[in-house]
């Protein structure tokens, strides 16, 4: 009997190791290798990079709601910087909500763009005393700040824009200087406004425009790559990032579909895309990757962009590899 439970054991136990094996190796994944989120200290939400000579510059929002809190809660923004798109230094807190003395709170989604040797900060915040969000600019010498406002007031209150009867409509602005010089400011929530900036970077130049997408949301992003000039923008909700390309900014703009689906665990999905030293990267948040994340608690995370011969982008693969 003994020998039969000693070879019996012995069977169990020859049976069992190679499998025992496999799974141990399976679950051997060095998270060092999890390059996504890149930015791991806090939760940050909206972000916008800039590159600027060698570096990236990424600015975000400072996610600051506590785990039993579900809604926004963002009294500043902050900035990283990057080399190689893989390694993040932090900075000081650049900017907060209460720098603008007519505003009254919610660092919401922005983007920083140099000029001449100046770095101008397009920031949503809430109107002091026009009902509604509102578009600021703060400025700095540096790209890492510190940044001060740059008019004293807002330079796009709620009650500027009609095309939409909400109280939100004027967030999420994206900024863009054209070949010849030319700058435009486009944002908004349920309606895509647009404008030119005169070359103080701190005045509307004429009439604000509208322009009609599919299902747009908010978030919208103009950049350029080769001939075609690209507007992407968060679509539906909960979001997707769709995108129209055009040969002109001023469009027509040509609905080309979605680019990103929904990002894991966040009702928003909020991108920056820029190329730099060679590659494109889709920069974007979600609220999966850190413990306690959510659409409160966002994080930023970055994977590499491909376009096809036309100039449409490939659809986006999101990974918790990143940028190795
Ligand atoms: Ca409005």
């Amino acid at each position: 009997m003994k020998n039969t439970i000693t070879s019996l054991s012995l069977l169990v136990l020859l049976a069992c190791f190679p499998v025992v094996q496999a799974q141990s190796n399976k679950t051997q994944i060095d998270p060092k290798k999890f390059n996504n989120p890149i930015i791991k200290d806090q939760y940050t939400g909206d972000p916008a990079a800039l590159v600027y000579k060698d570096k990236v510059y990424l600015y975000a929002g400072h996610d600051e709601a506590p785990n039993d809190f579900n809604f926004y809660k963002m009294n500043e923004w902050v900035v990283y910087s990057s080399s190689d798109m893989k390694k993040w230094e932090s900075h000081p807190v650049p900017l907060k909500a209460s720098d603008f003395a007519w505003a009254k709170g919610d660092a919401w989604a922005s983007q920083v763009i140099e000029r001449n040797g100046k770095f101008y900060w397009y920031v949503t915040v809430e109107h002091g005393s026009v009902p509604g969000k509102a578009i600021g600019i703060a400025v700095s010498d540096s790209p890492t700040g510190p940044f001060k406002d740059a008019l004293g007031k807002a330079l796009i209150t709620n009650d500027m824009t009609k095309f939409a009867n909400i109280s939100w409509d004027d967030i999420d602005p994206t900024v863009y200087i054209d070949t010849d010089g030319q700058a435009y400011l486009f944002w908004g929530n349920t309606a895509c406004h647009y404008a030119k900036l005169k070359d103080n970077m701190l005045e509307l130049d004429g009439a604000i425009q509208h322009i009609d997408l599919p299902h747009f949301t908010e978030a919208p992003w103009i950049h350029k790559h080769k001939d075609w000039y690209y507007l992407s923008y968060a679509y539906e909700f909960p979001e997707k990032i769709a995108y129209a390309m055009s040969k002109s900014i001023n469009g027509p703009w040509e609905f080309k579909g979605i680019l990103n689906e929904l990002a894991g665990n966040s009702n928003t999905n909020h991108q920056a895309i820029i190329d730099f030293k060679g590659q494109s990267y889709f920069i974007y948040h979600n609220g999966a990757s850190i413990p306690n994340g959510g659409s409160f608690r966002r994080s930023v995370c970055v994977d590499k962009l491909y376009y096809n011969k036309d100039g449409t982008m490939k659809r986006v693969v999101m990974t918790s590899e990143g940028i190795q």
